[in-house]
C-alpha cells in the first residue's frame, strides 16, 4: 500500500488522539489539526491524500471548511470524509451535499472507519493502488519490498525503503525534518530530528552506488526534496 497521508481535523483531543493511533496502526501517515485554520495551514505546505473532517469545529464548521475547499481547484478532487454525530447531522449531510465523499457517524468502530477510508482512497486514486511505483528508471515494489534502479536491485534497509516510498509518492515537494519524521516514522514514535539527516545520508550513500545520489536534494534552510529533475 502506498504511503497515504490523512489529515485529521477534530477539535476533541481524545477523539483526535484515538484517530491518530487507529489510522497509524492501519499504516496511514497521519497529520492532525484541531480547527480549520490549522488544517488550512497544513494544506498550504502539503496536499494530503484524504481529509477526515469533523462536522462540529470551533469558528469554522467542518461543513463550511469543506465548502471552501471545494471552491479551490486544487482541492476539488481531494477526498473528504466527514465525521458526524448521530441523527440530525447525518440527515443534513445527505441533504446539503457539501461535496464530501463519505461520512462516518460517531461512535464508529475503528475497523469500519479504516475500511471506509480505504474504499474512498481506492475510488479516488486507482493508479496509486498499484503495488509498484515507477518514476523514471526507479521502481519501488511495495508488496515485495524491493527497490530497483535501471532494473538493478538497490539494497536498502526498511527505514530507507519507507523513506524512498514516501519520496516517490510525493516527488518534487520539499519536506522539512519534522514533516519527514511525522510522515515516515509516524507521530507516535519519538525520534530526534537529526535521525532524519542520518537516514538521508545513508540513503544517499546507497543511491551513490547507482550514481543517483542527486535524487535526494537538500533545500537549504528547509529540508529535503526527492526529484528526478535537477
Ligand atoms: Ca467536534
Amino acid at each position: 500500500m502506498p504511503n497515504f497521508i490523512i489529515l485529521v481535523v477534530e477539535d476533541e483531543d481524545a477523539i483526535r488522539e484515538m484517530l491518530i493511533v487507529v489510522l497509524e496502526q492501519a499504516g496511514f501517515t497521519v497529520q492532525a489539526a484541531s480547527n480549520a485554520d490549522d488544517a488550512q495551514h497544513f494544506l498550504n505546505d502539503t496536499l494530503p491524500d484524504l481529509i477526515l473532517l469533523d462536522w462540529m469545529l470551533p469558528t469554522i464548521s467542518g461543513v463550511e471548511f469543506a465548502r471552501r475547499l471545494r471552491k479551490e481547484p486544487i482541492y476539488q478532487t481531494l477526498p473528504i470524509v466527514m465525521l458526524t454525530a448521530r441523527g440530525e447531522e447525518e440527515d443534513k449531510i445527505r441533504g446539503f451535499g457539501c461535496g464530501v465523499d463519505d461520512y462516518m457517524t460517531k461512535p464508529f468502530s475503528p475497523r469500519e472507519l479504516v475500511a471506509r477510508l480505504r474504499a474512498v482512497l481506492r475510488r479516488s486514486s486507482k493508479h496509486q493502488w498499484s503495488p509498484k511505483i515507477t518514476i523514471g528508471d526507479l521502481m519501488l515494489d511495495t508488496e515485495q519490498h524491493r527497490l530497483t534502479i535501471a532494473e538493478q536491485v538497490v539494497d536498502v534497509s526498511p527505514t530507507e525503503f519507507r523513506l524512498m516510498q514516501f519520496f516517490m509518492t510525493h516527488p518534487d515537494k520539499v519536506f522539512n525534518r519534522t514533516q519527514l519524521l511525522d510522515q515516515v516514522w509516524g507521530r507516535s514514535v519519538y525520534i530526534e530530528e537529526r535521525t532524519v539527516d542520518v537516514h538521508i545520508r545513508r540513503l544517499r550513500k546507497i543511491l551513490e552506488i547507482h550514481e543517483r545520489e542527486d535524487l535526494v536534494q537538500t533545500v537549504r534552510g528547509f529540508g529535503y526534496r526527492f526529484s528526478i529533475n535537477q
